[in-house]
């Protein structure tokens, strides 16, 4: 397995490459989710190169950008044990160079709403640096996960909106055996903390419940959502169902009649934010 850290380097690398590549965007810290994304890129493409960056513009004034968990050297090894061909492990000075003016890419009917709400610059540095990681590599297909939901949907409407040459290929969420979204910030959490970080997934259950039962008010559902977190101690930053494509709230749930809707939860379990959510009424 190469590595590069310029973007010569990989540009170099990249250019002897024949047939389909695909990229995995990551943050390193790798847990089975990613590896997931790996072994699923592995499918559909050729060659399958990760990039690790700690992207430091998609973190805000206070969030956990400087104790971020970057433990490389383990993240090479579970790279190269997934048959992983090559990493671009770039550092901030690569990607941001100080004489270099900024550029803006955005979503902006996505980026203001749900995490855009909590994060106000956070999509607009994930999509830089999304567009930054694709012009570098020029991949043919690039793996998201589901578990950033809406990162997932910003992620395609750029891709489509600006007709970038990449397909999306979207991927599931791994989870642990009782439920919890596995994440790199799930190091941050106490035993206890482990317990109440369950009022995700069992807040996104309870909707998935009340959806199959029959229930069409999405308040209703957010109501809920909102008790069952607050019931394991999560302060909750928001639950909502939402149209699967735009994010944007419903009047009713007609899952039946849609590609469903998507539930989103959002909350901290002491000072550790974390986000879960679930396709309800979809095939
Ligand atoms: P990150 O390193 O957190 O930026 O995540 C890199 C990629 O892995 C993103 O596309 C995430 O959506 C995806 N990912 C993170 N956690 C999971 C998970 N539990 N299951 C599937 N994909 C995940």
């Amino acid at each position: 397995m190469w590595q590069a850290q310029q973007i010569s380097d990989l540009r170099q690398r990249r250019s002897e490459l024949q047939g389909k590549v695909a990229l995995v965007p990551t943050m390193g810290a790798l847990h089975e989710g990613h590896l997931s994304l790996m072994r699923r890129a592995s499918e559909v493409a050729d060659h399958v190169l990760v990039s690790l960056f700690v992207n430091p513009t998609q973190f805000g004034p206070g969030e956990d950008f400087t104790r971020y968990p970057r433990p490389v050297a383990d993240d090479l090894a579970k790279c190269r044990e997934t048959g992983v061909e090559g990493v671009f492990a770039p550092g901030p000075e690569h990607i941001y160079p100080p004489s270099q003016l900024p550029a803006d890419v955005n979503v902006p009917s996505l980026s203001g709403i749900l995490e855009g709400e909590y994060r106000p610059t956070h999509f607009a540095g994930v999509c830089r640096v999304v567009m930054k990681l694709f012009n570098i590599v020029q991949p043919d297909v690039a793996c998201f996960g589901r578990k950033d939901y809406q990162q997932l949907k910003v992620i395609e409407a750029m891709v489509g909106d600006l007709n970038l040459p990449v397909t999306i290929e979207a991927c599931p969420t791994l989870r642990e055996s009782d439920g919890l979204a596995m994440s790199s910030r799930n190091v941050y959490l106490s035993d206890e903390e482990r317990r109440h970080a369950l009022g995700l997934i069992k807040s996104l259950q309870e909707a998935k419940k009340m959806v199959d039962a029959g229930e069409t008010d999405p308040e209703v559902v957010a109501k809920a959502m909102v008790q069952n977190m607050q019931a394991h101690q999560v302060e909750v930053d928001y639950a909502e169902v939402r149209h699967p494509t735009t994010l944007q709230p419903l009047d009713i749930i007609e899952p039946a009649l849609t590609q469903g809707v998507v539930a989103l939860v959002a909350g901290h379990v002491g000072q550790t934010r974390l986000i879960d959510n679930m396709l309800l009424g979809a095939d």
